[in-house]
């Protein structure tokens, strides 16, 4: 692709947070009209086998970049401090075809949020065989996406579009239930920041 947003910005960045904090290890690349997409992983330089494991994903919708722009800011304002307290796994962009084509699919019209169970994409399969090696129990997994709150699809009208932040939670333990809860109501302070920055 002639001007590629994920090539000359996104994977600046990405390799831009790799230092004392953090590696950024290339899992893979896809390879689409004629040129190369690495696709990376961020993660903590040095993990504590006592902290907890936390992965995190972000743009496997190409036409939902705000997830990837939202982790890479919010590694590059937090990251430091996180990762002394957790282990952190982050998938940035799992998507860079999609990406710069701003598409939810990825350049062969696939959609990687529904290729997890029967993986018939690069990018999924990239990502399952670096965690599946890895081994890791994670204590807590997130995938970030986006909603166009002006995109009303049948039988739903404009009212019905979420404007807000929210989330499914799938849990182990019913114990542990309220615990995205608390995400949202810990998020609502940060989001006023957000808004004025
Ligand atoms: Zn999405």
């Amino acid at each position: 692709m002639e001007k590629s947003i994920y090539l000359q910005k996104i994977v600046k960045e990405i390799l831009s947070l790799a230092g004392d904090h953090f590696l950024a290890r290339k899992i893979g690349q896809i390879k689409f009209d004629g040129t190369d997409y690495p696709i990376f992983i961020v993660e903590s330089r040095f993990k504590n086998p006592k902290s907890k494991n936390i992965f995190i994903s972000a743009g496997l919708h190409g036409n939902e970049p705000g997830s990837v722009y939202a982790i890479i800011k919010f590694l590059n304002r937090n990251g430091k401090k996180l990762s002394k307290k957790f282990n952190l796994y982050i998938s940035p962009c799992l998507n860079p075809t999609g990406l710069d084509m701003e598409c939810r699919y990825n350049f062969k019209g696939r959609d990687l949020n529904r290729d997890f169970r029967k993986v018939r994409t690069q990018e999924v399969l990239m990502l399952k065989k670096y965690l599946e090696k890895k081994k890791i129990k994670y204590d807590l997994a997130l995938d970030m996406h986006e909603d166009n709150t002006f995109y009303v699809i049948e039988g739903f009208s404009l009212k019905d579009n979420p404007r807000g932040l929210y989330f499914y939670e799938v849990y182990r333990n019913r114990k542990n239930s309220d615990f995205g809860r608390k995400i949202v109501s810990s998020f609502a302070e940060l989001f006023s920041n957000l808004w004025l920055t």
